[in-house]
């Protein structure tokens, strides 16, 4: 394959100048989400990098190669901060920095003080496999589909990357003195360019996936959770409570319902404020969270009353449950501004082995619970066939 390297050098220069642009674009309406800036400008300087390049016809001006090395250098080392802004993570800002410093101190080194155009290409290869690698540590690792596909391609881009760089430094480094330059027919310059070229693309489209996935995730999360305390919210509910009463009659199950409600909510409101109330409806959901089982469904019923589906559970069990909950509420009071609000709550159980598989007969069953429970004085539990 006969590549011309200057050619290759124009397209990515171009290639990484709209890259930018569509990245720059994208962070203006995507609020919220980090990074994307930081991309944007590790493109321009990919591209400036690229473009001072190929000012540079054999043997060039020293400083133009310096100034190309330097806007690569803080290419690489902005898109590392840029993922670390989007994983919102601290940004290691001070030691990305330091590794640009390096690579203008070597190269500067390397072509004005002591030119040795073998020893630079080979010193910023290292350090450029250095980065790349970090970028792609930063992306391949564990996280919940559908943001790992793009994390992984992403991530997967660098790393090739990052071998690239590692075998140019080798294949360079092994050369015999004097016969690299970067115009001269070395196949790893014409290669490295194309792979360059390639992965960018690759890269840039992996990182408008993650937004494009966080941004689907933010909306999904809008629209199904409560945003006060993060439970489910009603929408939600109806949706799981139809399958899981499918599930249930497929299975032969037993499936229980829970409600839950603070017990004169209101009145700590009156005393303490609203913001105080929020406070202790979010602990609620918080020690409910640490009690209940991975396949239960808690939701936010409305106001400051909750519903809690439980799957494969008998009455008695989802009882034991309730009374769990009921507990570790009282136990746990809230501290606001300086004083511990306490609160109790009341909560109704009903199950399917008496009321049947119908999501609105099982509601009814456990707010009657819970009316009574409320009507016999509250902090308690009250099973719906215990009343009948
Ligand atoms: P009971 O023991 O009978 O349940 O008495 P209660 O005071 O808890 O019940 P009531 O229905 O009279 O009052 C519920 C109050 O909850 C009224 C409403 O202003 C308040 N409330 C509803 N949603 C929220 C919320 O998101 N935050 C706060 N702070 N208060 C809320
Ligand atoms: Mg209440
Ligand atoms: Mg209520």
């Amino acid at each position: 394959m006969n590549l011309d390297l200057r050619t290759m050098m124009v397209m990515l220069a171009v290639l990484s100048f709209l890259f930018s642009l569509l990245l720059g674009v994208a962070s203006l309406h995507a609020r919220g989400i980090q990074g994307l800036r930081q991309w944007s400008l590790a493109s321009l300087f990919i591209s400036l990098g690229f473009g001072v390049a190929y000012t540079q016809l054999t043997p060039g001006n020293g400083w133009a190669v310096v100034a190309g090395a330097v806007f690569l250098a803080a290419g690489s080392a902005l898109q590392l901060l840029g993922i670390q802004a989007f994983k919102e993570q601290p940004s290691q800002w001070l030691v990305l920095s330091a590794v640009v410093t390096l690579v203008v101190t070597q190269t500067i080194w390397f072509t004005i003080v002591h030119p040795d155009v073998q020893l630079r290409a080979t010193a910023n290869s290292i350090v450029f496999a250095a980065l790349n690698f970090a970028c792609a540590r930063a992306l391949l690792i564990s996280i919940k589909t559908p943001e790992r596909t793009a994390y992984w391609l992403t991530g997967s881009s660098f790393a090739l990357l990052a071998i690239s760089y590692s075998l140019r430094a080798v294949s360079i480094l092994s050369a015999p003195a004097n016969s690299y330059g970067l115009y001269n027919p070395l196949p790893i310059n014409p290669v490295m360019f194309f792979m360059g070229s390639v992965t960018h693309l690759f890269l840039t489209f992996g990182f408008i996936l993650m937004v494009n996935y966080r941004m689907a995730a933010e909306l999904e999360n809008l629209a199904t959770t409560d945003s006060l305390t993060g439970a489910w919210n009603r929408h939600s509910l109806e949706l799981k409570f139809q399958s899981l009463l499918a599930r249930s009659m497929r299975h032969q199950e037993t499936l229980s319902v829970m409600m839950m409600d603070v017990d004169h909510f209101k009145r700590i409101n009156d005393n303490y404020g609203h913001q105080a109330g929020d406070e202790v409806l979010r602990q609620l959901i918080i020690n409910a969270k640490m009690e209940i089982r991975r396949d239960d469904y808690l939701a936010r019923y409305g106001g400051e009353e909750f519903c809690l589906l439980l799957p494969a559970t008998s009455e008695e069990e989802a009882e034991d449950m309730a009374e769990r909950l009921r507990l570790s509420h009282t136990e746990r009071p809230v501290h606001w501004r300086g004083t511990w609000v306490s609160s109790t709550i009341s909560i109704g159980v009903a199950s399917s082995e008496h009321i049947g598989l119908d999501l609105f007969s099982l509601l009814e069953a456990a707010d009657t619970a819970l009316y009574r429970a409320k009507q016999t004085g509250r902090d308690k539990v009250v099973a719906f066939s215990t009343i009948q």
